[in-house]
């Protein structure tokens, strides 16, 4: 996994200051898009991706081409570009060789949408400085700034953490000597991120565009205030989910932290004993759902949370019962990320049933926070790894711990295997990680070699707010081809 990428240069600048306030520059949506026949098959998963990623964090969205005026061409030529505005014409988006990430393709796509560099902002010299000496022959253009009358920073703060910052190497002579330093230095190592669209980058984005709300973000608690954003407690009383504060010891930073959950008590009380915390009535968009959370449970082992949900009877009535999941503890008493798949493309509620277990055998009970429920597709499967932070301590390069098995909607068997240090044989500090499928008893069934499915791995941040997590995915395609030796 390593990279060495330079990030996108400027193609064209067609925009002014005032043109971004001018309709004949801005997109209406949905953007239409055409997949030149250049693209492969990974650089589109890649593309669509990216796609969600705007349809998740802003009112941005994307169709096929349908014979508009304007519209994106994505095409594979060489190198990452993309034209700045909406041209009127029909305009290309090259994604070429070494440009197939998400985070390539969503700066590429706010180049298209009307943004510049984040280094070419007017006041750039108060926060960083370029090394013009270091420069390659020819490309010194590429840090331009620009006037005030010609771009805005829509009031917003310089941001460092921009998806349209270049890194501290971006056109360098030789690689090793940085053509841009920060001002405050421990921002060299966060200029030219490959994550995702940070807070400000979104804000901008949403601002320009003047959206409302995200696409398919339909529900999202993170129970920090007493409203519990509309959900219903429909147990009773003395049995019921509570707003409850916790804290906790940050091993990071030696700082307590306060956080507010919903927790159910099952300590007294009777086996059997239950509380249920429903979510008010959503409307869908799109059939496809997840539901991700996270929950700990440090009671008895037999207390359960069951997740259902709740749809239109077809009376209008949203009472129809379906359990999603059943979820009990695994003895760690710890945070556990949970991920739920489902479909609905009726109103429904989603609902959280606690179960008593043993009382006389419990000391705390469960909790569960920081809900969101997107029209996205869940990921396959969840890899949480504890401690990560003393595993990378510990580890030297070639050391690797592997995953549980897990299975793929189709039902392939796979494997993963984290490098914390990178592969025995690198020079580089990385973290690495390996994809391999293994045999299960459902392979006589399955089709074999299992080429071209796109296999995409992504390191969560654990930011409470999805919105404005910034979370990094790589991906690729297999090849049936390719055998493991
Ligand atoms: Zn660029």
């Amino acid at each position: 996994m390593e990279e060495n990428l330079g990030k996108a240069s400027l193609k064209s600048m067609q925009l002014d200051r005032n043109a971004l306030r001018n309709d004949s520059h801005r997109w209406k949506f949905p953007i239409p898009y055409k997949m030149g026949a250049s693209i492969d098959l990974n650089t589109k998963g890649v593309i669509l991706q990216a796609f969600e990623m705007f349809r998740l964090k802003s009112c941005i969205d994307f169709k096929p081409y349908e014979g508009e005026k304007s519209y994106l061409q994505f095409e594979k030529m060489k190198g990452c570009w993309s034209y700045v505005g909406n041209l009127q014409t029909g305009q290309v988006v090259s994604i070429g060789s070494g440009c197939e990430y998400k985070d390539i393709v969503e700066h590429e796509l706010l180049h298209a949408l009307g943004f510049f560099h984040e280094q070419s902002r007017t006041d750039r010299d108060d926060y960083i400085k370029i090394w013009w000496n270091e420069i390659m022959d020819g490309q010194a253009y590429n840090f331009n700034k620009y006037n005030d009358s010609f771009i805005s920073d829509l009031n917003t703060p310089y941001d460092y953490e921009s998806i349209m910052h270049y890194g501290p190497y971006s056109f360098s002579k030789n690689n090793s000597v940085p053509t841009i330093t920060t001002k405050i230095p421990e921002f060299n190592n966060v200029i030219g991120q490959s994550k995702d669209m940070s807070k400000i980058d979104v804000k901008r984005l949403n601002r320009m565009y003047r959206c409302a709300s995200s696409l398919t973000l339909l529900d999202q608690c993170l129970f920090e205030s007493i409203d519990i954003c509309g959900m219903v407690k429909n147990g009773r009383d003395d049995k019921d989910w509570e707003h409850t504060l916790t804290t906790s010891q940050n091993n990071n930073n030696h700082c307590l932290e306060k956080d507010y959950v919903m927790s159910f008590d099952t300590t007294k009380g009777l086996s059997g004993d239950t509380a249920i915390l429903e979510s008010r009535i959503l409307y869908p968009r799109r059939n496809e759902k997840c539901l991700q959370f996270y929950y700990k449970f440090d009671g008895s082992p037999k207390d359960e949370l069951i997740v259902w949900l709740k749809t239109d009877d077809g009376t209008g009535n949203v009472r129809k019962s379906t359990k999603l999941k059943s979820i009990r503890g695994d003895g760690e008493k710890q945070w556990n990320f949970a991920n739920i798949p489902f479909n609905s493309r009726t109103k429904f509620r989603y609902v959280f049933h606690g179960l008593k277990g043993d009382p006389q055998n419990s000391k705390g009970g469960i909790q569960i926070d920081d809900i969101t429920l997107t029209e996205m597709q869940c990921p396959t499967s969840i890899w949480q790894i504890r401690n990560f932070t003393s595993i990378l301590k510990n580890s030297s390069k070639g050391d690797h711990l592997p995953s549980p098995i897990f299975y793929n909607s189709e039902g392939y068997c796979f494997v993963l295997s984290l490098y914390p240090r990178g592969l025995a044989n690198s020079n580089r500090d990385y973290l690495g990680i390996m994809f391999a499928l293994c045999s299960s008893q459902n392979d006589a069934a399955l089709e074999w070699p299992a080429g071209n499915r796109q296999v995409t791995f992504t390191i969560v941040d654990q930011d409470s707010d999805i919105i404005q997590r910034m979370s990094a995915s790589r991906s690729f395609v297999t090849d049936p081809n390719q055998h493991y030796r």
